[in-house]
């Protein structure tokens, strides 16, 4: 083993979790045994480069098929969770995940087209339909190689010099969507775009229409996820990127504000949130021609048409004027994220309240259920769930503390 491969290894043990490292070495024996070839491909060979841990595992497999991926998984003890057509898979072994995709040549009939897809062919082919020099090297893992680096376009020297470039000049021509995807890595990673890139990428922007709205949805989420989604949205704009997608994003210094403010919270759908940000300051029109074009779901849906309702309401009725029931019966209806949208647009006040509403009283439950208030007498029917929010909204306005002050009132209802 020469010093670099030595290095390499260090470096996998490194920034990769000790399961993951003893993984890929089980994985490289087992294929090198059934002679084929094994890789680390991609974002996690880029990233270990650049002495980073990487996000997930991308791995190559050469000569094999789909037969062999299911022998590998199993030889892992690990599950096939996902296999598509397009010769990918992944695979998970405890509470690791890995991504491997048969080496595959893409050959592209027309610019932004979905490619026609071969696989059986070598790791340069495949190296050659990928994005960008950095993300287009590839690291033996069969224990005859191990830890031996591919690198045809040079990606390491463009590692070296912090550049994002495209590995031919027809790159952009055949995906757009690689255009979104340099502008990403180059904030992310603090990289330039080179220079030839850069006049490739003016040269084919206006293509970006080309793409499906399904593909463009999908790396404008893979954007708003990123740390630097503000930044890298501000020159999606300056380029005139969302323009030629006919997607009207207004971006402001408000919203880039509150993108840079914007915190993950596992109890909430983040994408949805986010997208709601984008889009709060929209009118309607163009809020529907956003989820039209962009294949939003009935989720999506649902969440931009409560934030907007929410805004509308916001805006003709003081919220901190209302006691606590008033304020559950306003906000109940809609999706807690159109809530958190509204909250990150809202004053102090106002936004207490809302947040008032999503911390405590979303979650009060009557003092008193069905069962219980059948037992003191109540006929069956739609009255009881009547009986039970209004116990509910005594509750909340503090009128009812405890489970005798709720059966009092229960008795006094019924006798009236
Ligand atoms: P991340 O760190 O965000 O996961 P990544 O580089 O691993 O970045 P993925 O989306 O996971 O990106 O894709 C894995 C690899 O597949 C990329 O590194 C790249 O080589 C290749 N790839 C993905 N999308 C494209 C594309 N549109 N055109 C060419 N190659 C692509
Ligand atoms: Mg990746």
């Amino acid at each position: 083993m020469n010093n670099s491969k030595l290095d390499i290894s260090k470096r996998l043990k490194k920034y990769l979790s000790p399961q993951v490292f003893d993984l890929l070495v089980k994985c490289g024996i087992f294929i090198e045994e059934n002679s084929a070839n094994l890789f680390l491909v991609g974002g996690s060979l880029r990233d270990i480069l650049l002495n980073k841990s990487p996000k997930d595992i991308d791995l190559t497999l050469v000569n094999g098929n789909s037969e062999l991926v299911e022998k590998l998984a199993a030889y892992i003890g690990g599950q096939i969770i996902f296999k598509s057509q397009f010769f990918t898979y992944k695979i998970q072994v405890k509470n690791s995940v890995i991504d491997i995709t048969e080496a595959r040549k893409e050959i592209y009939s027309s610019p932004g087209s979905l490619p026609e897809i071969t696989s059986k062919c070598s790791i340069d082919d495949d190296l050659y339909r990928r994005d960008f020099t950095v993300n287009s090297m590839a690291l033996s893992l069969i224990p005859s190689k191990f830890g031996s680096v591919t690198d045809p376009f040079n990606g390491i020297n463009d590692i070296n010099k912090k550049q994002i470039r495209i590995i031919h000049d027809n790159s952009f021509s055949d995906d757009p969507t690689r255009i979104l995807r340099a502008i990403r890595y180059s904030i992310r990673l603090n990289f330039k775009i080179d220079y030839k890139t850069l006049s490739k990428l003016n040269e084919f922007k206006n293509n970006i229409n080309l793409i499906t709205g399904f593909r463009v949805k999908n790396e404008l989420i893979k954007i708003i996820r990123e740390d630097s989604r503000s930044k890298i949205l501000l020159s999606l704009h300056n380029l005139k990127i969302f323009d030629i997608i006919g997607l009207k994003i207004n971006i402001n210094n408000q919203i880039n504000k509150i993108l840079d403010t914007f915190q993950f919270k596992k109890e909430y759908t983040d994408d949805l949130i986010l997208i709601g940000i984008l889009t709060y300051n929209l009118d309607i029109e163009n809020i529907i021609n956003i989820t039209e074009k962009l294949y939003l779901d009935s989720t999506y849906i649902k969440t931009l048409r409560d934030t907007q309702e929410i805004k509308l309401f916001l805006q003709n009725i003081k919220l901190d004027n209302l006691n606590n029931s008033s304020i559950y019966k306003s906000l109940n209806p809609y999706k807690d994220e159109a809530i958190i949208i509204n909250s990150y647009f809202s004053n102090t006040k106002v936004s207490n309240k809302l947040n008032l509403y999503l911390n405590k009283l979303k979650y009060s439950i009557p003092p008193l259920n069905g069962s219980e208030i059948l037992s003191l007498g109540a006929k069956e029917g739609p009255r009881i769930k009547e009986i039970i929010n209004e116990l509910l909204y005594d509750k909340l306005d503090g009128k009812i503390k405890n489970k005798n002050q709720a059966i009092i009132k229960v008795k006094q209802i019924l006798n009236s």
